[in-house]
This record gives C-alpha cells, structure tokens and sequence, in this order.
C-alpha cells in the first residue's frame, strides 16, 4: 500500500515518559539546572551585570520556574524560559538592551540529563515507522525552545527522524491546547482524522489529541501509572512496538 492510500499519514510522538525513558534519572532536577543557570550567572557577571549571589540567583530562577508553570496549568498558555528569565533579569535592574538572549540559553548547554535514555525500542521503531513513509513529528510540554532541547534528540540519535518538531516554548500553548496540535498538523501538513497521536499524560497528550480529533495512543509504560485519569484514549500502549500493530489495524480494519 502506498503512502497516500493508507488511513493514517502521520504519527505524532510526545517526547518525555513517551520516546525517552525518565523511569531513573540518576541526577535530580536541581542538580541538573544548577550548573546551567551559575553559567548564565556567570556570563552575565563578567559581562559586569550586577546580580546577587549564584545561589540566590539560582532560587530566584527556580521560584520563577514553580510559578511560571503553577500560571501555565490555568490556561495551558507558557512562557517559555528565556522570556521568563528576561523577566526576572529587568525586576533585578539588569538592562536587557545589553544582554543577548540568545547566548544565555546557549550557555546552558542543555543535553540528556544523566540517566535519561530513549526506550529500547524507540529508535528501531521510529526507523521503521519513517521506513513506512509515515511523516513523524515530535510535540513536546517544554517551556525550552525546540533549538534547545534538539541537543537531547541530537544526543540520542532520534533528529532524523522527525520530519516536524515543536515545542510548546515555539506556540505559546501546551498541550491539551488545541492551538498547538493544529500548529503541528499545519507543519506535517496532516489531517487530525489521519494522524495518530502517542503520549504519556492522559489529562495533556490525550485528552488534547481527543478533542482535536487525533487518534489518540496512551503510552503507558510500566514505571507509570496514568490509566487511572479519566481521560480515554483510542488505545494503550506499554511499549513503542505495540503501536506497529494497531497501525495495521488501522490500515486494514
Ligand atoms: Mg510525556
């Protein structure tokens, strides 16, 4: 069968819990911003910017992380992090007409936390999946642009093979937003009746998916357990291989 004769034309993959495995991360969220944010410390410092210690500094920036995502969850609207960083450096008096936003998050050198794999199945899945002539995009919750958390695709990699890839930092929206999983179909240039969503959280990635009219795949692999939230997703999953077969479900049944 033909790409263009088949039912589905694109799959959508969440990145987090869903692609990679964050079941044991073997350093805790702290330890992995702290280095990244005592380098933007650092170069804004040499750069002569007055700012308090690093260690205020980086409670300044965690509190404005709690409370730009506690804001988020009122109406799946996100500031992404370096507008709230530009935020919480023009409250410090720091003039932002001298500062390079760009090279700040450049500075955090983002990669894989320690610990965080891709599942054992997610590369040859996606492989054949891409193989199959399925166009593949990855939508993912993260207040980091997508430049910046392409380091990690990079790292494991899964880059080539996701023909679109956007984050909610990009759209402004999070998932279960509408907005952004129309964003996606427009780049994949997908029907959401033809397209198959898979994602970990019930109450974003399906229940977004749902009301877009997805199909919609529960992730749920063992280290989770999602299947208690009332949300109904078209099928369940424990691994990224099961999702083979429903796809040929879906083009024969
Ligand atoms: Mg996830």
């Amino acid at each position: 069968m033909s790409a263009s004769q088949r039912r589905v034309e694109a799959i959508i993959f969440d990145l987090d819990d869903t692609l990679i495995d964050w079941s044991n991360p073997s350093v805790s969220r702290e330890q992995y911003y702290e280095p990244k944010i005592a380098a933007i410390h650092d170069s804004l410092s040499s750069a002569g910017h007055k700012l308090p210690s690093v260690g205020e500094f980086f409670i300044l920036v965690d509190q404005a992380i709690i409370s730009v995502w506690a804001e988020a969850k009122k109406n799946w609207q996100i500031t992404s992090f370096g507008d709230m960083l530009e935020r919480l450096l023009m409250e410090l008096d720091l003039d932002l007409n001298k500062i390079d936003m760009d090279h700040l998050l450049r500075r955090l050198d983002w990669g894989p936390r320690p610990g965080v794999l891709p599942f054992p199945d997610t590369v040859p899945v996606l492989k054949i999946l891409s193989q199959m002539g399925y166009r593949l995009g990855l939508l993912t919750n993260s207040f980091m642009p997508m430049w910046v958390r392409d380091a990690e695709l990079h790292a494991y990699q899964l880059l080539p093979y996701l023909d679109a890839r956007i984050s909610a930092a990009d759209i402004g929206y999070l998932k279960p937003h509408p907005n952004i999983y129309l964003a996606i179909l427009d780049t994949l240039q997908a029907s959401p009746e033809r397209t198959v969503f898979v994602g970990d959280r019930p109450l974003n990635d399906i229940a977004g998916a749902n009301e877009a009219g997805l199909i919609s795949v529960l992730m749920a692999p063992p280290h989770l357990n999602r299947l208690e939230e009332n949300v109904v997703p078209d099928y369940t999953i424990s691994c990224l291989s099961q999702l083979l077969p429903i796809l040929a479900y879906l083009e024969t049944g």
